[in-house]
């Protein structure tokens, strides 16, 4: 048969065939093929029947064996076999390198059986692995001689008594990745050109499966990488123990979590609906939408006060930083409530800077502030008096009515001085029963008049059951050269001439330029 006879008929038999194909689609089952000569070639006919039957069985195999590569693979063999009528039809893959081929699936014809696993090493084939990297058809009519194939003879083709060979390569991703081999059990044979179209349709309907697989593998890889990100940021989201919200520039919400929501006692829907302001009730309005023009990528970090659906105002600590999504600036925020933290530092700082019985300041704390305050004083040439003062003969207080009763009258002796005291002035318990009294702005003058009102006050007071109670006074003025420790010395040894000088009294001593002045209430009224 010529060429031109062999397409002649082909394209009659394609015709006939093609006519099937509609009916079949129509519901026609496929007993009804029946090569119908009209050429008067019955056996071009029915080699091009089986072909045909074959090229359909592998349509759309990528899409009926999605995930099931193995199974696409028996598939493509068992239709080879089939179409080309050879005794054994096989899928080998490549490894990355490709230095081997394993065999995904060989159907045996004659047993009607699939087998897997076979392993070919380039390195013991340099050859037929060299014809095969050419990524061309082979076609040996006779395997046992052809240079390509004798190499297989003694390991491959002799065992499996194979005559000849067609291999189609098999590609993915643009790329070869393995071959559809159709061997020939017997002697010699010629493949027709029909056959070879053929089997270069079954390497490709096996290639599109293997292309889809690659491509199914990396969207499985994205969805599971996706699914971890979304599973990462809804842990971080929901179940985060601060609060967060994402805001848009003009102050409203582009998400919340149930956390802040809870913080501030709204649902998270209704925290959707709110403006920064509404929560916010340190900043005004205006400064709110300043910050949140301003906050950028480094962020931001502050305390503020959040007030509550229900009214009620908590301490916040904000962290926040401003971030470009979908071409539009959002400013993500750390919400902590820090109300309770607050008030125990607070409380700490208040056991740490007060005397627990009086409420005054304690000896550190005033020591602190008397320490500022001579530094300012110094500083700006400011007058700075100081009163020491201690309740005489506290002992016997202490002997005659009970420890409760000499606290009760340290109390009361604080709230009395306390009551003759501005603003500025520092009250604080220096130890036991001696106190200080730090005035700034105040002339030695003055301080003296003001320890002279408290001596009296303590002195007219009556405390129940202890009866009267009177103390001394020590009175300095800050001098230029003076220390810290210079001027609590004077007003300690101001105090002991009044111990000295009798009690009940208010003694005062200044610099060495100044002469100390004597003053007495019960003398001089
Ligand atoms: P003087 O006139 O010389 O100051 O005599 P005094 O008895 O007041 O002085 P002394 O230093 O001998 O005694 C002070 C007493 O104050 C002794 C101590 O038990 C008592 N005291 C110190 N702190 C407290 C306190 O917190 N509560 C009570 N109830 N007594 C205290
Ligand atoms: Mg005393
Ligand atoms: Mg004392």
């Amino acid at each position: 048969m010529n060429d031109r006879s062999l397409r002649g008929n082909y394209a009659n038999a394609s015709l006939l065939v093609r006519g099937w194909t509609d009916r079949t689609m129509n519901g026609v089952t496929r007993n009804m093929i029946e090569p119908q000569s009209e050429t008067g070639d019955p056996e071009l006919l029915k080699r091009l029947c089986r072909q045909q039957q074959a090229l359909i069985k592998v349509g759309s195999l990528w899409r009926r064996y999605e995930g099931a590569l193995t199974n696409a693979a028996g598939v493509v063999t068992e239709a080879a076999a089939l179409a080309l009528d050879v005794g054994r039809a096989g899928i080998w893959t490549f490894d990355s390198l490709r230095s081997s081929l394993e065999n995904l699936d060989l159907y045996q014809a004659d047993m009607k059986r699939h087998l897997r696993g076979g392993r070919l090493a380039a390195k013991d084939y340099p050859i037929y692995f060299d014809a095969l990297a050419r990524e061309e058809i082979l076609q040996v009519s006779d395997a046992p001689t052809a240079p390509h194939t004798r190499a297989l003879f003694d390991s491959y083709l002799r065992p499996n008594a194979i005559g000849a060979m067609l291999v189609a390569p098999i590609h993915a991703g643009a790329r070869l990745a393995g071959v559809l081999c159709l061997e020939h059990v017997g002697g010699k044979r010629h493949f027709h050109q029909d056959e070879i179209n053929t089997a270069v349709h079954l390497a490709s309907a096996f290639s599109a499966a293997l292309e889809f697989q690659y491509h199914a593998d990396e969207r499985h890889k994205m969805q599971a990488h996706l699914r971890d990100q979304v599973a990462l940021w809804s842990i971080f989201f929901e179940q985060n123990r601060d609060g967060i919200s994402v805001l848009r520039t003009d102050g409203s919400v582009y998400r919340a979590n149930k956390r802040f929501a809870d913080m501030l006692g709204y649902t998270v829907d209704e925290a959707h609906q709110l403006h920064v302001w509404e929560w916010d009730s340190q900043f005004d309005r205006d400064t709110i939408m300043g910050m949140l023009q301003s906050v950028d990528f480094s962020g931001d970090h502050f305390d503020t006060r959040h007030q509550r659906k229900d009214g009620r105002v908590i301490d916040v600590e904000v962290t926040s930083n401003g971030a470009y999504y979908n071409g539009t600036k959002l400013i993500f925020c750390n919400h902590r409530d820090i109300t309770e933290r607050k008030r125990d530092q607070q409380e700490i700082h208040k056991l740490a800077t007060t005397d627990t019985l009086t409420g005054i300041a304690s000896r550190g704390e005033f020591s602190r502030i008397l320490s500022e305050e001579i530094d300012r004083a110094t500083r700006y040439g400011r007058p700075l008096a100081l009163i020491m003062y201690d309740i005489d003969h506290f002992k016997r207080v202490n002997d005659t009515f009970g420890h409760h009763a000499g606290d009760e009258v340290l109390k009361t002796v604080v709230d009395l001085v306390n009551e003759h005291l501005r603003r500025v002035d520092t009250h604080g318990r220096w130890g036991g029963e001696e106190f200080m009294v730090l005035l700034p702005e105040t002339s030695l003058a003055a301080a003296l008049v003001i320890a002279e009102r408290l001596c009296q006050a303590i002195g007219g007071q009556g405390f129940d059951p202890v009866g009267s109670v009177t103390a001394s006074f020590g009175v300095t003025l800050l001098g230029q050269e003076d220390g810290f420790d210079v001027l609590v010395k004077r007003a300690d040894e101001a105090l002991y001439r009044a111990k000295n000088g009798g009690r009940n009294r208010v003694e005062s001593a200044v610099g060495p330029a100044t002469d100390s002045v004597r003053h007495n209430p019960g003398a001089n009224g």
